[in-house]
């Protein structure tokens, strides 16, 4: 990957460096953030003799506040239509290549029956921006999701909406919303985005959704074609003003059929370096290990879950569908069934030290407050 991180490959030991990244990671750990020109000194020297000791000081302020705990969420795709360009997505408007599907309510509302008996109590309704999927039809699962399991969460990530829309959806039983502002730089959202998609209305959303009450998630890309120190450090600026209950952090991976198909993919230790900052940045939030990493290589969710990570999606949707929502190459989907893989992971999860929670799992400021 480029030369944001120039240093993250570099084994030797230079005692200056290391030295000085180490005492700004524990400077960022006890003040909570650290003036722009400290955090790109860490971005630009950190090698991997240091990440360990990073890698440490996250988990710790994971453990403070969630203890070994990894929330499992049941994420369901629900449709890979979209009227949006992003040049990084493979299933962006602009794509003809690809076979578009939408699931119906009921398909739906058995892919959260399927989770509930599974024992997920979260369910992460994901896809494109999808102008069919209207708010009525969301609004009429939701309350029948909510009907059946009360004892549950409900998480939309379905992109770019009106104020309205969120209230509406809001009322209907959604609980959480993930919307990843994708970068904090408007340059760099430029770079990444055709002219009819706008910074400022990602970043407007955002605030739509606090103000309609929803546990909120953002978070970017790691690698991402023309993304900069100083943009990921804008990145870390606005995860610490914004404060979100959630951060979706993963590697930028191409996909053929896009504009970005010759750009090479985000790297694992950048990508990790970024949630453990994420996670010092911003103590309490619930931040997932992405499938994305997992895609970039085998075992890198696992390493996120110790380096401040505390979520895991696997992908509960129709087995039929979860190669079609191909957002970027070699995507991995789940070949077990569902009952085989939960007792695989389960077991995986138990061996490496973590509490299995299928629980709502609210972000810790807001559990009992339902
Ligand atoms: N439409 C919704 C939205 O815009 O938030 C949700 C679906 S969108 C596909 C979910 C996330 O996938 C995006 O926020 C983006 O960060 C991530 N994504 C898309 N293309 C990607 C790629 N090529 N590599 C890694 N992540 C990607």
């Amino acid at each position: 990957m480029k030369s944001i991180f120039p240093r993250i490959n570099n084994t030797t030991l230079d005692i200056k460096k290391n030295t000085r990244v180490i005492s700004l990671i524990n400077e960022l750990k006890v003040k909570g953030i650290l003036p722009i020109e400290e955090l790109k000194y860490i971005i630009e020297n950190i090698s991997q003799n240091e990440c360990q000791e990073l890698f440490y000081i996250a988990n710790m302020v994971k453990e403070k506040y969630y203890k070994k705990k990894v929330y499992l969420r049941a994420l369901i795709e629900v449709s890979n239509y979209c009227k949006q360009g992003c040049f990084y997505c493979g299933i962006n408007r602009d794509n003809k290549s690809i076979k578009r599907y939408r699931l119906s309510s009921s398909q739906i509302f058995d892919s959260v029956k399927n989770a509930y008996n599974l024992g997920y109590r979260t369910f992460v309704l994901q896809g494109g921006d999808d102008p069919l999927l209207s708010d009525e039809f969301i609004a009429d699962i939701l309350i029948k999701i909510k009907n059946i399991y009360p004892d549950t969460r409900i998480t939309l990530s379905l992109g770019e909406k009106s104020q309205e829309s969120y209230d509406k959806l809001k009322i209907a039983g959604a609980d959480r919303y993930l919307l990843r502002h994708e970068t904090a730089s408007f340059k760099h959202y430029m770079h990444l985005h055709p002219r009819d998609m706008f910074y400022d209305n990602r970043i407007k959303c955002l605030h739509y959704l606090r103000g309609s009450k929803y546990q909120v998630g953002t978070g970017m890309m790691i690698g991402s074609p023309f993304q900069t120190s100083d943009s990921l450090v804008s990145d870390l600026m606005f995860l610490y003003k914004f404060q979100p209950e959630m951060i979706g952090i993963g590697p930028f991976i191409h996909h053929h059929d896009t504009p970005f198909k010759d750009y090479s993919d985000g790297g694992l230790y950048e990508t990790l370096v970024m949630v453990a900052l994420a996670r010092i940045i911003v103590p309490k939030a619930l931040i997932p290990a992405t499938t994305a990493l997992g895609s970039i290589i085998s075992g890198g969710r696992e390493l996120a879950l110790k380096a401040g990570a505390n979520v895991l999606m696997p992908n509960l949707g129709p087995e039929d569908k979860r190669e079609l929502y191909s957002i970027y190459d070699n995507k991995i989907t789940i070949s077990d069934s569902d009952n085989e893989f939960k007792t695989k992971l389960e077991n995986k999860l138990i061996k490496e030290g973590h509490i299995v929670d299928y629980s709502v799992g609210d972000h810790i400021d807001l559990e009992g407050v339902k």
